[in-house]
């Protein structure tokens, strides 16, 4: 069985559409997929759609919440959500409406340092989905005022650059509690880059997270060994996913690319049948 647990569409920044998804990863011969956008679970019903043409292939319901701690960024994966919910729906649109603003607040800030960005060619570049920095920064690179992504970072929209804009903020405890509320799975993604991952994880267990992602787009076999002893310590299940965002993004891994143990899919997929969640299948 292949399976990929974390796949982005166009519904966030990934550069497919949700079918366009479905369709690659049944070419590709993959079994179970995950559409998991950023803050957004627009893509879902689409996928789901569209593989009713592929009877070989599944998909899990997910979201990928963005959450704020102190020093950045950390990501919460539900799965097996019911992504029909009107209380996930309407946290996860305030979630989007506030990148709107903040986006359009970046823009506004550029501009009044003399750069001239093209808030009209940012929405392009988010083509519909959750609007974010990397929408900017690819924005700036096109100006030409930096050559990269991490220069656009580094030079204006990173934490301490001159045109950051804060925005509306979620902790990692309430996305996770979110996902519980509405009969998901959480789990810790991308989690190797985390400071004092072990607090973390142990204050986020005891509201309800089940899972820690440790095969992940670029992890070195040692740190997913240490992730997976990790997980084996605290109880957590082991996933894993490519992150895959559409050909010629900055994520390197292809669709399918990253290889979970069968055993602790089984275990993720036990649990969320023996939890009755609302997007779960037997395997
Ligand atoms: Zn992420
Ligand atoms: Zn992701």
């Amino acid at each position: 069985m292949r399976v990929d647990l974390h796949l982005h569409s166009s519904a966030s920044d990934g550069k497919l559409s949700p079918a366009e998804l479905v369709q690659q990863a049944a070419q590709l011969g993959i079994d179970i997929i995950s559409i998991a956008d950023h803050d957004s679970v627009e893509g879902v019903d689409p996928a789901l759609e569209a593989a009713r043409l592929y009877p070989s292939l599944r998909v899990v319901p997910a979201v990928e919440i963005n959450t704020d701690v102190p020093r950045g960024e950390v990501h919460i994966l539900g799965y097996f959500i019911d992504h029909r919910r009107e209380e996930l729906r309407d946290k996860l649109a305030a979630l989007r409406h506030s990148r709107y603003g903040r986006a359009r607040g970046m823009v506004a800030k550029l501009q009044g340092l003399g750069l001239r960005v093209d808030w009209g060619r940012v929405l392009e570049l988010a083509a519909g989905g959750a609007i974010g920095r990397p929408h900017v920064a690819q924005a700036l690179v096109e100006a030409g005022y930096v050559s990269n992504a991490k220069e656009a970072f580094e030079r204006y929209i990173g934490r301490d650059g001159p045109a950051y804009v804060d925005r509306v903020k979620l902790t990692p405890a309430e996305a996770v509690q979110l996902i519980v509320r509405t009969g998901g799975l959480a789990v810790l993604a991308h989690p190797a880059g985390i400071p004092q991952l072990e607090a973390m994880l142990s204050q986020l267990k005891a509201v309800g997270l089940v899972g820690l992602e440790a095969y992940y787009d670029g992890y070195p076999a040692e740190t997913s060994a240490w992730l997976s002893e990790l997980s084996r310590n605290n109880r957590l299940i082991i996933t894993g996913g490519s992150d895959f965002h559409g050909p010629g993004s900055s994520v390197d891994t292809v669709l399918g690319g990253i290889e979970v143990p069968w055993e602790q899919v089984q275990r993720l997929f036990a649990m969320a049948w023996q939890r009755s969640c609302p997007g779960a299948f037997p395997i």
